[in-house]
């Protein structure tokens, strides 16, 4: 069973709140804000609405206001906003719709016409929430994919390059993890993979950086505006978390449990360079890693 949407409505009326909450309220759950500065609140916070009903005319923050803030700020940017409105002139509408609402309508509302367009666009929505969790997130440790990770990469390294800052990235491989799949088995492999996937996701504690899994046994950590004392704190949080999670593996030439080794690389990028410097660089890191004895990480700079 889907669990409930979430509609806020935003009304300076409490009427208004009243009798739009009533047509909504058997089938989601419905939050209210009587003005903008509290709807932007309940918009950003833990727990954001599916969709937004918002009031056009409001004393102080208008609703043409509140929907530009929503959509400048990329936390609520994809939230849909329907305009619910008295002024029912071609104009009004055609603003309300060219700031990046979804939909019109016009009061005093009709019940079933709500509930209609209501339910379309929670519709719509869901279908986006599941196309993007299928094209980013990795189907066995539910962490970003490879896909996920080139993005990310290449939209932090543009901002490195045009603020001069560094940006790390911490490549990371599972040790001997051919002879663990040979000795237990795929299905615990996969088990394995997920344990590994979670304890490098719990390292990371910043919203700006990104941990994924980049294929096979191997993952990556990018650190935007991190330099190579900071992402080598962090690459070894990486190292003995996972070894903390107490993975036997007895067919390790390097431990008895699971380990993995990381290459550690930062730089600020140069003019015309791609991101395939620093892949290079913390690939060659990893490497050195394995080299020299493995469950251990590399750090390299330029
Ligand atoms: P090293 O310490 O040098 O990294 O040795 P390794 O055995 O980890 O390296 P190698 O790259 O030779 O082996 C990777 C193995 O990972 C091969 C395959 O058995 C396993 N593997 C790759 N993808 C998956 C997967 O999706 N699930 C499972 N269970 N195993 C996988
Ligand atoms: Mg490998
Ligand atoms: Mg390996």
């Amino acid at each position: 069973m889907e669990s409930q949407a979430t509609i806020l409505v935003v009304d300076d009326s409490p009427e208004n709140l009243q009798v739009i909450s009533a047509v909504l309220k058997e089938h989601y759950k419905v939050k209210v804000a009587i003005n903008g500065e509290r709807a932007l609140a309940l918009a950003t916070a833990a727990e954001p609405p599916d969709l937004i009903l918002l009031d056009v005319m409001m004393p102080g923050m208008d609703g043409y206001e509140v929907c530009s803030r929503l959509k400048a700020h990329p936390a609520t940017a994809r939230i849909p906003v329907l305009f619910v409105s008295s002024r029912d002139e071609e104009e009004d509408e055609a603003r309300g719709l060219s700031m990046g609402a979804i939909d019109y309508i016009v009061k005093p509302i009709r019940p079933s016409i709500v509930q209609a367009r209501v339910r379309n666009h929670i519709e719509l929505k869901r279908s986006r929430d599941l196309l993007e969790r299928l094209t980013t997130q990795d189907h066995l440790t539910g962490i970003s994919n490879r896909r996920r990770f080139d993005d990310f990469l290449a939209l932090e390294w543009r901002r490195a390059a045009r603020e001069q800052a560094p940006i790390s990235l911490v490549s990371i491989d599972i040790d001997h993890f051919k002879a663990y799949n040979d000795h237990y088995g795929h299905p615990q492999g996969d088990q394995c993979l997920i344990q590994v996937a979670r304890a490098l996701a719990s390292s990371v504690t910043r919203p700006t950086d990104l941990v994924a899994r980049c294929g096979g046994e191997e993952f990556a950590g990018v650190l935007p505006c991190t330099d190579s004392a900071g992402a080598s704190l962090l690459a070894e949080q990486m190292r003995t978390g996972v070894l903390a999670h107490g993975l036997a593996h007895a067919h390790s030439a390097t431990h008895s449990h699971v380990t993995i080794s990381l290459g550690v690389a930062t730089l600020v990028p140069q003019a015309d360079e791609s991101p395939q410097a620093l892949v290079d660089l913390a690939d060659a890191a990893l490497y050195e890693a394995k080299s020299a004895g493995r469950n251990r990480f590399v750090a390299r700079q330029r």
